[in-house]
């Protein structure tokens, strides 16, 4: 980005493809421990890059959110939030690389300057503040909990022997863990915890209810709860040396006032019948840079 020393390269897609199709793990082993520890041939790339470019990390696996395409380019509300805010900072389409960003690598990639930006159902929240900071918030959803369509599970609270899936490194899995007495498998990623879901090896997923609703209107025969139980506020992850939190602040503003964000939600979430919660929606950008 022009305005930071970011590092910005070409790393190369080809690479991040191979993990995105729809279905893929999405956060193997090796991906997981490749982005925690910052690859370093990603780094090279990056210190090597010509610089009028922009790297953003987003989900490769969430449909509705971040879903990698076969043509090798993503799509959903996240997507189009990045490409949104990136124009406003002076970046066409085609200057974007885009990378994957799993829950468990977000700050590690922003610390290691693998990515410029995040956008990635990525919630503000103290403990993250701590090492990067947040443009936004810019949406808010709410955790549930994604079970078969005919489930009588209500919530967290009555899960009873029922095994729940969620991701390492989110604040899906952490909540349950610290609030909830509830046996719970993690995963990489939530496409994983999908195909667990659908070879009913887990009994529910919980995470946020965006990411619940994109993969109900993607694999049928399951259905959200409907009883969110967290606020998460979504916020564009930067590195502390970036300069540029306030500015997409006022672009974020700007998306709500001109009715972009509204469209943004409709043309992606709409599908699968996904209605941003009025109550909180939308957020006040601002209050979580430096
Ligand atoms: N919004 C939550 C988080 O940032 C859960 C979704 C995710 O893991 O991306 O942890």
């Amino acid at each position: 980005m022009r305005t930071t020393s970011f590092r910005i390269a070409a790393v190369v897609a080809a690479a991040a493809l191979t993990l995105s199709a729809c279905g893929d793990d999405g956060g193997d082993a090796d991906t997981t421990e490749d982005q925690a520890a910052g690859d370093d041939t990603a780094t090279e790339d990056a210190a090597a890059g010509d610089g009028d470019g922009i790297i953003i990390g987003t989900k490769f696996d969430q449909p509705g959110l971040g879903l990698m395409g076969s043509d090798g380019t993503p799509t959903g509300m996240d997507v189009d939030v990045a490409k949104a805010i990136a124009e406003k900072l002076g970046y066409s389409e085609d200057q974007i690389e885009w990378k994957e960003s799993i829950s468990s690598a977000r700050e590690d990639l922003l610390e290691s300057g693998q990515v410029d930006m995040i956008v990635a159902t990525y919630s503000i929240t103290d403990e993250r503040k701590q090492r990067v900071q947040f443009a936004g918030p810019y949406f808010v959803a709410g955790q549930d909990l994604l079970v078969a369509a005919d489930s009588d599970i209500t919530g967290p609270d009555d899960m009873g022997d029922a095994i729940l899936c969620s991701v390492t490194g989110s604040t899906s899995a952490a909540r349950v863990n610290e609030e909830y007495g509830v046996a719970l498998q993690e995963y990489g990623s939530y496409s994983e915890c999908m195909e667990a879901l659908s070879s009913g090896t887990i009994d529910a997923l919980t995470t946020d209810d965006t990411i619940l609703a994109g993969f109900a209107a993607h694999a049928g025969d399951f259905k959200v709860v409907g009883n969110p139980f967290s606020e998460e506020n979504y916020g564009i992850g930067l590195s502390k040396e970036s300069e540029d939190c306030e500015a997409i602040n006022e672009a974020i503003t700007e998306l709500w006032e001109d009715g972009t964000m509204e469209q943004i939600i409709e043309d992606n979430l709409g599908a699968a019948d996904y209605t941003a919660n009025a109550d909180l929606n939308p957020p006040e950008a601002g209050g979580h840079c430096g």
